[in-house]
């Protein structure tokens, strides 16, 4: 059998790492033909130096030329590519099967169309360039006839849990439910919010992720960005999205049919679980992931998502029905809010008021088949809007 040839955007990052971790467990099924990273230069030479992928590359180029000079003092043969560029000749390379989208933000988002043109496996993790391309990245993944696999443990447990069939979905789905576990401050008294340290909003109870993902969980930011990459991935009106918070992430989300039944995917939480079956998919392979004890679960709870603690949340339904493009606004002034508070120029609590104030003064006006560069434009308009709504905000 010739081995899946897998170039692996954003190696190392978490995402990044868990993947090579599976590929690892299947020398027979998986090789790496291209790894990138951003700018940690130590990071990616330890992966090179492991799996000798073909190819390495950084958009970074300082770090590039650091990466190339010692990977060639280590005597190693992978050659050094670098420029945002080279991320995009890499996810197009026609000796590439599937293409592992693990970059964090908008940025990836040239990747990944050019993933979706050339008709690969594409194994979407990054949401943000799903919520920021939208009609136009779906239409790129008609097109070149690529497989959307969503590696989102939310949007893997609704794809597993429906028929291969996707001409069927659209009869079949009531609506999804999104689980969501409330992130770190589900319980913290909401007079305190104003106070807390990225630290704090980073040490998530159940999943070790990027320290981006880490406060849109806090913020349930993260959630929204999942409502919308839902939208796309299952043509779903806004309508048929709801969330539901629950704590324990052993239900990571469900299909409710027609008929009321519901189907649920469970298990631990282990984003493991979601990159086995994108590689694997149809078929099922060992993921590493601890199996699911029943029996040491004291209880499964649920709770509305409260609009006051919460209210990040809710601009996602509000993105989905504003004019189209408004969804690539919400996210850049995410982007631009999550960064300023990351380096404490922006309260925790300020994150929301950048991200609606941004929606509120950002009216996008794409054309009907936007290209990257206009959405990468509109990109660009709504973070210069959103840095002077941080730079005029009090911390
Ligand atoms: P991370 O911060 O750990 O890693 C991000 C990766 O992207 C790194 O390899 C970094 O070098 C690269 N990168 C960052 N900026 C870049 C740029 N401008 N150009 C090119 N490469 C760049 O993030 P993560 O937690 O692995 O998340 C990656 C994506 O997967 C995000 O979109 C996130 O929402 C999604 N996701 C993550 C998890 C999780 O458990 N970590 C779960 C679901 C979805
Ligand atoms: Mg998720």
């Amino acid at each position: 059998m010739n081995r899946l040839q897998l170039c692996i955007l954003g190696a190392t990052g978490s995402i990044g790492t868990n993947t090579l971790d599976v590929v690892a467990r299947h020398p027979d099924r998986f090789e790496a033909f291209a790894l990138t990273g951003h700018a940690r230069v130590d990071e990616l030479l330890a992966q090179c130096l492991q799996v000798t992928p073909r190819y390495a590359a950084m958009s970074d180029t300082a770090a590039a030329a650091e990466l190339r000079r010692r990977l060639r003092e280590a005597g190693s043969r992978t050659e050094v590519l670098d420029g945002p560029q080279a991320l995009v000749e890499l996810a197009e390379h026609p000796e590439v099967d599937a293409v592992m989208a693990a970059i964090v933000g908008a940025a990836g988002l040239p990747p990944c169309m050019a993933a979706a043109r050339a008709g690969k496996r594409l194994l979407l993790a990054n949401k943000e360039a799903l919520v920021v391309g939208g009609a136009a990245f779906m239409a790129a993944v008609a097109q070149g006839g690529a497989t959307l696999l969503p590696i989102d443990s939310e949007h893997s447990a609704i794809f597993q849990c429906l028929p291969q069939d996707r001409t069927v979905w659209a009869q079949r789905i009531d609506h999804i439910v999104l689980t969501a576990s409330g992130g770190p401050f589900r319980q913290r008294d909401r007079a305190t919010l104003a106070q807390v340290t990225p630290e704090e909003a980073c040490a998530h109870p159940n999943w070790v992720m990027g320290r981006k993902i880490s406060v849109d969980s806090a913020t349930m930011m993260n959630k929204a960005l999942e409502v919308i990459e839902a939208r796309w991935l299952f043509d779903l009106t806004p309508e048929q999205i709801r969330v539901v918070i629950h704590p324990q992430s052993i239900i990571h989300s469900m299909v409710v049919c027609r008929d009321q039944s519901v189907l649920a995917q469970l298990g631990t939480p282990d984003m493991r679980v979601p990159i086995a079956y994108g590689l694997s998919f149809p078929e099922r392979i060992e993921s590493g992931a601890s199996a699911l004890d029943l029996l040491s679960l004291r209880a499964l709870e649920f709770e509305a998502p409260s609009p006051e603690r919460f209210p990040g949340l809710f601009l996602a339904w509000d993105a989905l029905r504003a004019p189209e493009g408004s969804t690539a606004v919400l996210n850049a002034a995410n982007e631009e809010a999550v960064a300023a508070f990351l380096e404490r120029r922006l309260a925790f609590d300020g994150i929301h008021r950048i991200n609606q104030g941004t929606l509120e003064r950002v009216i996008p006006a794409l054309p009907a088949q936007a290209s990257v560069e206009e959405l990468l434009a509109l990109d660009q308009r709504a973070r210069r809007a959103a840095r002077e709504l941080i730079a005029a905000a009090a911390l």
